[in-house]
């Protein structure tokens, strides 16, 4: 018997062993194996198929164990494995281990977390019924006799009473006679009990779900659309709930747990401890109990961020990607898959509904969607008919030229009238902006150097409490001097970041309660969760921060929502700089006036023409994407063009030699059907040390993309002057 694995390494492609006879029984798709790994190195691997043949020429080594009582990966996991390996141009083994909790990934499995708990064996209710079909397997007959006698027993009490029974044992397992599970030492936060009222869904939440409800039992995706507060969560619930009672698994994407405790509590609160989280606030040991009930059915239903995608959820029919837009469903390093598309590509393998929702969904979903190949559903108006907030437009270039004072905080007079009155009546704000830091740039009044970061191509921020400079991008500090270092010359600060503003508003009020809300104020998801907290039982007047203000909270009391500059994506060479843009915008505002009160959004720009941002002011969702995909289209950019992009990383000299020699490689293999945009530093020219180079291809499908790929694959395994190449298939970043 010939198995084929992948290697939980950065190696491509897969292997093929020898099975030894001995652990013939206990080998099945999925599995997790050590096998012997390059010279005399354990490695841990998963079983991805059973080649018929060995390949050309290779003496076969042999798995040495099996590592799990049952397989981790259920076979269409595999298959969605594969398929993102081929797509993504990604290791299998980096996607295997990516897409387990951290636990199973240790190489000698005895030692990682996932051994720790103490194993039980038990039969299964009605597992007697077997014991008349086990005549031909006299071992499986007497461990299920043993265990019917015995009850739930520690699997070592098994292993003394059996020193041979573990194929048997693994058998039954596999025929559903006996289970197998682990106690963890973790305690479950909260055991909740289901049963939170759903409240009677509007026409529109209804029609949606009916559509749902027509196509479910089979692949079909739909796009969600509605905007803010237009109760999309509801109808989510609703067709999990449908799901559930007939038995069946849901699966629910979120771009953050952290920043929405929300949204997972409204899961909760209807499922209860159906509901298993996975996202990266957990520990490893929570993480794996929560994959582990998911793995046995004891849950069915996960609420989960990116890597969730891989999650085992039993009998899957209801696949949920909330705010498909978000960036964050895409890995930036390591596997670079995109989460909401691989929702697709499982929804089709496992023949479950696919969701899309968003109030601004991603250009790409919306073509998918006007092709027909996504039905759309549309929920145009908010819950009970609330008004959508007013946006107001501040133009910051007339207030310049009139001569206003705008620094420090760049709060205009139009902004602390509204957040006076605001605060005068007993109601919140919050406030946007999305730069951290004092001052974002500091520079020398006598030279005009500017502090830099020394291994990267960026500016240092100015962050006042700490009294520091810092990198952004590798979180590199340095003292803040007031002298220049090259001429002792005086220093000045410009840009506005988060600190300063809330700086400047509690300058302004100094009776009111002011917060902030970004990666330096808190560390964590407890902390993020209390302050979040904090606001909504408003012992807060005003939230200042960064994107983290903007998800999808639900605050009652929230009347005013400042944009403290709209501005801050729209310079970056990015073709989606104005989509990021529109989608911020709609999202920041979409937090104001959720509550009884009407609310209001200011909006403070260098730009107030340009398109994402005079759109997202009269709420025109539809004629921004209208005029957006036409300028897509004029250049070619997705969604009707797509890109690969190779990412070189070295010193100063070897990247570029390394992306020369990849583009004189690809050159020829262009075939006029593919454009190469680079080589080209790229926008972060250095970062941690390293020189960064990219290059583009672009076509007008994925085929030719992977084409390139093989061409430069080879290269790209053994760059020139050990510099190091990433594929990234469908990238979202630019940068
Ligand atoms: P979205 O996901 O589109 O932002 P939500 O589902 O969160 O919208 O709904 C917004 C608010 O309206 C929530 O407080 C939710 O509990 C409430 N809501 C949603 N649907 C209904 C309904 N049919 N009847 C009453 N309240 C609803
Ligand atoms: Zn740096």
């Amino acid at each position: 018997m010939l198995v084929e694995v992948a290697v939980a390494a950065a190696v491509r492609g897969t292997f093929t062993y020898r099975v030894p006879p001995a652990l013939a029984a206990e080998v099945t798709l999925g599995q997790r194996v050590a096998v012997p790994f390059g010279r005399s190195r354990r490695a841990t691997g998963y079983v991805v198929g059973f080649p018929a043949a060995p390949p050309d020429g290779h003496a076969l080594r042999e798995i040495v164990e099996v590592l799990d009582p049952f397989p981790p990966f259920t076979p269409a996991l595999v298959q969605l494995i594969r398929w993102a390996e081929k797509y993504y141009l990604v290791p299998p083994g980096e996607l295997l281990r990516a897409a387990l909790p951290p636990g199973l990934n240790a190489r000698r499995g005895a030692q990682g977390p996932a051994r720790r708990g103490v194993e039980y064996a038990a039969a299964e209710p009605g597992a007697i019924d077997a014991l008349p079909s086990l005549g031909r397997a006299p071992a499986q007959r007497a461990v299920l006799e043993y265990l019917l006698a015995r009850g739930r027993i520690p699997l070592e009490e098994l292993r003394r009473a059996f020193p041979h029974g573990r194929p048997a044992l693994v058998a039954l397992a596999r025929r559903g006679a006996v289970r197998l599970d682990r106690e963890t030492k973790v305690a479950r936060t909260g055991v909740l009990a289901a049963g939170a009222e759903a409240p009677a869904l509007t026409g529109a939440q209804a029609a949606a779900l009916a559509e749902i409800e027509a196509a479910s039992g089979s692949f079909a995706t739909f796009l969600l659309h509605g905007v803010t507060g237009s109760g999309k969560t509801e109808v989510y619930l609703h067709a999990i709930a449908r799901a559930r009672a007939a038995g069946k698994g849901a699966l629910v994407l979120v771009p953050e747990i952290a920043l929405t405790p929300q949204l997972s509590g409204r899961f909760r609160a209807r499922f209860g401890d159906d509901v298993a989280l996975l996202h990266s606030g957990l520990s490893g040991a929570e993480r794996h109990a929560e994959w582990l009930r998911l793995r046995r059915g004891d849950a069915r239903i996960c609420v989960g961020v990116r890597s969730a995608i891989f999650a085992p959820v039993q009998d899957l029919a209801v696949v949920v990607v909330d705010e498909e837009h978000e960036g964050s469903f895409k890995q930036d390093d390591g596997p670079a898959y995109h989460a909401r598309d691989l929702a697709v590509v499982r929804g089709k393998l496992e023949h479950a509904v696919v969701i899309l929702g968003s109030a601004t969904p991603s250009l790409e979903t919306l073509e998918n969607a006007r092709k027909g190949r996504y039905r759309r559903l549309e929920l145009p108006r908010r819950i009970d008919d609330r008004p959508m907030p007013r946006v107001e437009l501040v133009d910051l270039r007339r207030l310049r030229q009139a001569g206003a004072e705008l620094a420090p905080g760049l709060l205009s007079p139009r902004l602390v009238d509204a957040l006076g009155e605001t605060i005068a009546a007993g109601q919140q704000a919050i406030l946007f902006l999305n730069r951290r830091g004092y001052e974002t740039l500091v520079a020398c009044e006598a030279c005009g150097e500017e502090a830099r970061c020394s291994q990267c191509a960026l500016a240092l921020t100015h962050h006042a409490r700490r009294g520091i400079l810092l990198c952004h991008a590798c979180g590199r500090t340095e003292r803040m001097d007031a002298r220049c270092p090259s001429c002792g010359g005086a220093r000045f600060g410009v840009g506005v970041g988060t600190e300063q503003v809330e700086h400047a508003v509690r300058a302004r009020f100094p009776d009111a309660r002011v917060a902030r809300l970004d990666r330096d104020s808190v560390t964590g998801a407890g902390d993020t969760a209390a302050m979040l907290a904090r606001f909504a039982r408003r012992d807060l007047d005003v939230l200042v921060g960064t994107q983290m203000v903007t998800k999808g909270h639900d605050f009652p009391g929230v009347t005013l929502v400042g944009v403290v500059l709209a501005d801050t994506a729209l310079a970056l060479p990015d073709f989606r700089a104005g989509e990021r843009t529109f989608q911020l915008l709609a999202q920041v505002a979409g937090r104001a006036g959720r509550g009884a009160d009407a609310g209001q959004v200011l909006v403070q720009t260098f730009h107030p023409a340009t398109r994402a941002v005079a759109r997202a002011v009269d709420h025109d969702y539809g004629a921004f994407a209208e005029a957006e995909l036409e300028d897509r289209r004029r250049h070619g950019w997705p969604p009707f063009g797509r890109l690969l992009a190779v990412r070189v990383e070295g010193s100063e000299s070897a990247a570029p030699r390394a992306a020369e020699a990849l583009a004189r490689l690809a050159r020829p293999a262009l075939r006029g059907e593919v454009s190469l945009l680079g080589p080209a530093p790229a926008a972060i020219e250095r970062l941690r040390g390293k020189t960064r180079w990219h290059l583009l291809f672009r076509a007008a499908a994925p085929q030719p993309l992977f084409r390139i790929h093989a061409v430069l694959a080879p290269l790209a395994s053994r760059p020139p002057g050990g510099a190091e190449v990433r594929f990234d298939m469908d990238p979202q970043s630019m940068m």
